[in-house]
């Protein structure tokens, strides 16, 4: 059969030859203007309402992609898209490459990209300095200060990776701590207990109506992460006995008894744990004699002191003393 177009060559596809069917059939259209809408901050791309963090090349292959209408069916498509500078207003060719029966033929567009600036909603929030949460830090040693601040900025970092809707809006330095105003409130809890494992604080949670939005009560919430009064390396007295705190956590206080050199664990809520000396105002001295358990130590200032330990010490050994009163402790040789 003869292509009912030309009249010359064979007929292959609905009824016409391959050069007729081509030169009548348009596979593919494309709209001659499409938009790309640009975080100007942060160049995230808006599809449709949702927001995504791809380059111009992906994010423009997306929209082609998305955009493109089949006219005739096919049995499979390829997308080459060249495009130059992308600034303002800019030119895209899309060549489509179709493939039906034994036939492939490219098809080419040229759409016209409009470049839209609109700030996506999590950069109207960095610069709207949003927040959701307060994280006090309370209870802090004057010199830890910078230690603990750095440690919990390490925090939201981490977090913030995982989180992008995660920032640091402001710090307050205050009288009592510093205040950390974060954009998310769970995240904000995330940290505050992740402070509360590694200080063995307490924390406290106070929430306040910040206002409604779509009908419901908007809450923000503060978390007061309040750190214990002592730290690893201070002497506690807890029930009359004295103990060097090793190690602190949730509820928890590990310490070795001064006197008898025994671990001991502790809840922090069903003892009273009182500092007796902080590991800053913890002393070395010398032993320069040894009998049993009398020893005489001297100090820094070359003060000789006699002490009763319960733990082998010899002349020569350095050891770590505190004072209390009148008396001076030798404190088990244990590294904290
Ligand atoms: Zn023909
Ligand atoms: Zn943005």
């Amino acid at each position: 059969m003869l292509c009912v177009e030309c009249g010359k060559r064979e007929a292959k596809y609905e009824g016409l030859c391959e050069e007729c069917f081509l030169k009548k059939v348009k596979f593919t259209d494309l709209p001659q203007h499409l938009d790309l809408v640009v975080c100007p901050h942060c160049h995230s791309v808006k599809f449709g309402g949702v927001w995504e963090r791809v380059s111009m090349e992906e994010a423009i292959s997306r929209i082609v992609d998305k955009n493109i209408e089949f006219i005739h069916d096919c049995e499979g498509y390829d997308l080459d898209i060249v495009h130059g500078e992308i600034e303002g207003e800019f030119d895209v060719e899309v060549r489509v490459l179709v493939k039906y029966g034994d036939l492939e033929t490219t098809e080419t567009h040229i759409v016209k990209f409009d470049l839209k600036y609109e700030s996506c909603p999590r950069c109207n929030r960095y610069f709207g300095n949003y927040f959701e949460a307060i994280l006090q830090l309370r209870g802090m040693r004057e010199n830890e200060y910078n230690e603990v601040l750095e440690y919990t900025h390490g925090l939201i970092s981490r977090h913030a990776r995982k989180n992008e809707n995660l920032f640091l809006t402001k710090e307050v330095k205050k009288k009592e701590g510093w205040d950390l105003y974060l954009s998310d409130k769970r995240e904000a809890k995330n940290i505050a207990r992740e402070l509360v494992r590694r200080y063995g604080a307490e924390l406290k949670e106070s929430p306040q109506i910040a206002g409604r939005k779509d009908g419901k009560d908007v809450y923000r919430v503060t978390y007061s992460v309040r750190l214990p009064a002592y730290r690893i390396g201070d002497v506690v007295n807890v029930g009359g006995e004295y103990y060097l705190v090793t190690d602190v956590g949730e509820r928890y206080v590990h310490g070795v008894c001064v006197r008898s050199g025994k671990k001991k664990s502790f809840d922090s809520h069903r003892h009273s744990i009182d500092v007796v000396v902080t590991r800053d105002d913890i002393e070395e001295a010398m032993v320069i004699y040894s009998r049993n358990r009398e020893a005489q130590i001297i100090d820094r200032n070359n003060v000789i002191i006699d002490v009763v330990t319960n733990f082998d010490v010899n002349s020569g050994d350095n050891v770590r003393i505190f004072r209390v009163d009148e008396s001076v402790y030798v404190l088990p040789d244990i590294n904290t």
